[in-house]
C-alpha cells in the first residue's frame, strides 16, 4: 500500500500518479510531505519510508505569486510537490524521467497554456527545463505540437460538431488491447442487430443536429476495427449518413480500416465512393514474429497488399499506426519497422508506446515489456527519422499505463494533420458519439459534459431505448451552449 501524507498543500492525484511510476501498489511506502510558502521560496520536504529505510529530499524554489493567475501558481506549488518527492524516489529506483515532473497526458496543451499566460517561447523552454525538468528533446517535441494544433484549432467552424461512430467489433483481439472491442469469433452473431440500431441513432442524431442548429465538419468511424463491417452494411451506413444529414461542409471523414484482415478491395470502394478521404493501416510492427505474438491474424506481406490497394482505390491520405515496446522487439526491430513503413509514404505515420491497462492480458506478464530505456530509444529514433522524411508531429498524448511514461505522437506531411485527432485531444469542439464504446463530449465554454454509449454491443443493444435518451440528453446540453 501507498500511503501518502500532504502537510502545507495537497495534490493528491498528482502524488498518486508519480508514486504509481516509482512503487507498485502492493509494496509498503509511506510519503510525508510537507510544504511551505514565504518569502517567495517555495520549501518541500519529502520523506520516504521504503523497506525499513528512509529516503529525503529537501526542495527549494524561488517563485513570485505576485502576477501570476492562479492557474499557474497551482502548476507551480504540484511540480514542486512531485519533484520533491521524485527526487527522493530517485535515490530508490531509477525510472525513465525524459518527461521529468510534468504530470497530465497532453504536455502540448500544458505548453499553450503558458503561451496563452504570456510566457515567450524561451521563457516556456525554461519552465519546461527548470522547473518541469523535461529533456531538451521532449521539450521541442511539445512546443513543435503545440504550435501546430493551434493553427488547427483556430480553424475550427463557429457551430460545427464532430460525429464519431464507434464499431466495437475485431477479428481476433490483440493481447495488449485496451481499447473497447468485442472478437467477432464470439460476438459477430450481434453485428446484424448493431447496424440495424446504429442506423436508428443516425437518424436521432440528425435531428439533433438540425434542432441545435450545429453542422457536422468531421467524422470518424473508429473502434475497434470499423472494416469488420461488411461493404453491403458500410453502403447502408453511409446512405443513412448522407440521407439525413447535410454533410455539405464535412471537411474530414476517417474511417480506421485498421487491420489489413479485414480490408478488402469492395470495401475500399465504397469507402471512397461516400467521400472518406483519410483511412488508417495499422501494422503496429512490420515484424511476423511480433505480429503473431501479439495475437494480430495477418501477416507483414498482406500490409503491403492492402496498402497498395488502397493506393489503387485513389485514397490518398493513409495514417499508418506503429507501436514501440512491443514484447521481445528491440529498438533494431522497431526502428526497421518505422523504416519499412517510410518506404510506402503514408501520408501520417501514428507511434504509440505500448501501454498496459488492467484489462489487458499482459498487465501480469511484465518481463515481456521491453525496458523504459529502449522504449526511448525507439521514441528519439522515431522523433530524428520523421523530421528527416519531413513529417511534422502534431498531436500528442500520454497514458496513464504507458511504458516508460512516454508519449503517443501524430506525425504528418504538410496539409495532411487530422484535425479530428486535434480535436478529441484539446477538447475545443462538441463530438457526439454514436455506436459501441464512444463518449460523446460536450463543449460548453469552458465546461465538458460527457455522456457514454455502452461499450458492449449486446449491452447496446438491449438497452437502446438509453441510447436515444442520450442523444435528447446531448441535444438540451447543446442548447444550453446556444
Ligand atoms: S485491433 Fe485495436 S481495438 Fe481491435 S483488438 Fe487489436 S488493439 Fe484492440
Amino acid at each position: 500500500m501507498i500511503l501518502i501524507i500532504q502537510n502545507g498543500y495537497s495534490c493528491d492525484y498528482e502524488m498518486r500518479l508519480f508514486a504509481s511510476m516509482f512503487f507498485r501498489e502492493d509494496e509498503e511506502v509511506t510519503v510525508t510531505q510537507n510544504f511551505t510558502y514565504s518569502d517567495k521560496n517555495i520549501n518541500v520536504y519529502t520523506h520516504i519510508i521504503f523497506n525499513g529505510k528512509s529516503y529525503f529530499e529537501d526542495y527549494n524554489f524561488k517563485f513570485d505569486t505576485d502576477g501570476k493567475t492562479e492557474k499557474l501558481i497551482k502548476k507551480i506549488f504540484i511540480a514542486s510537490c512531485t519533484k520533491s518527492f521524485s527526487h527522493a524516489a530517485l535515490k530508490i529506483r531509477k525510472i525513465n524521467f525524459s518527461w521529468g515532473v510534468m504530470c497530465g497526458i497532453r504536455p502540448a496543451k500544458n505548453a499553450r497554456e503558458l503561451f496563452d499566460e504570456g510566457f515567450s517561447k524561451a521563457e516556456v523552454r525554461e519552465i519546461f527545463k527548470y522547473v518541469y525538468e523535461v529533456s531538451e528533446e521532449k521539450t521541442e517535441l511539445a512546443l513543435t505540437v503545440a504550435n501546430n494544433e493551434k493553427l488547427l484549432l483556430d480553424n475550427i467552424g463557429n457551430n460545427s460538431i464532430s460525429l464519431y461512430i464507434g464499431i466495437p467489433f475485431c477479428p481476433t483481439r490483440c493481447v495488449y488491447c485496451s481499447f473497447v472491442s468485442t472478437d467477432i469469433r464470439t460476438s459477430g452473431k450481434y453485428m446484424p442487430e448493431f447496424i440495424e440500431k446504429l442506423l436508428v441513432e443516425i437518424e436521432k442524431t440528425a435531428e439533433l443536429v438540425k434542432l441545435s442548429g450545429v453542422y457536422v465538419e468531421n467524422i470518424y468511424i473508429g473502434g475497434g476495427t470499423p472494416t469488420t463491417v461488411s461493404a453491403e452494411d458500410f453502403e447502408r451506413i453511409f446512405k443513412k449518413l448522407y440521407g439525413c444529414l447535410d454533410l455539405s461542409k464535412l471537411i474530414e471523414f476517417t474511417v480506421e480500416a485498421g487491420r489489413p484482415d479485414t480490408i478488402t478491395e469492395e470495401k475500399l470502394k465504397v469507402l471512397k465512393k461516400y467521400g472518406v478521404n483519410r483511412i488508417s493501416i495499422n501494422p503496429q510492427s512490420m515484424n511476423d514474429k511480433t505480429l503473431k505474438k501479439i495475437g494480430r491474424s495477418h501477416s507483414v506481406s498482406m500490409i503491403y497488399d492492402t496498402y497498395k490497394m488502397a493506393r489503387n482505390v485513389g485514397f490518398d491520405v493513409i495514417n499508418m499506426d506503429l507501436i514501440a515496446g512491443l514484447p521481445d522487439e528491440t529498438p533494431e526491430d522497431f526502428n526497421y519497422s518505422l523504416n519499412e513503413v517510410i518506404k510506402l509514404k503514408p501520408e501520417n505515420i501514428t507511434v504509440h508506446s505500448l501501454c498496459i491497462k488492467r484489462a489487458a492480458n499482459f498487465r501480469h506478464t511484465e518481463n515481456e515489456l521491453t525496458k523504459s530505456e529502449d522504449m526511448n530509444k525507439m521514441l528519439s529514433f522515431t522523433q530524428m527519422r520523421m523530421k528527416e522524411e519531413g513529417y511534422d508531429p502534431y498531436y500528442m498524448y500520454r497514458q496513464k499505463n504507458s511504458s516508460g511514461n512516454l508519449e503517443n505522437v501524430g506525425y504528418a506531411k504538410t496539409g495532411t494533420m487530422s484535425t479530428y485527432n486535434v480535436n478529441i485531444m484539446e477538447e475545443k469542439q462538441t463530438i457526439v458519439a454514436l455506436g459501441g464504446g464512444g463518449s460523446s463530449k460536450v463543449i460548453i465554454g469552458d465546461r465538458i459534459e460527457r455522456v457514454f454509449n455502452f461499450k458492449d454491443p449486446l449491452e447496446y443493444i438491449k438497452r437502446f431505448d438509453e441510447i436515444l435518451t442520450k442523444k435528447d440528453e446531448i441535444l438540451s446540453l447543446m442548447k444550453e451552449e446556444s
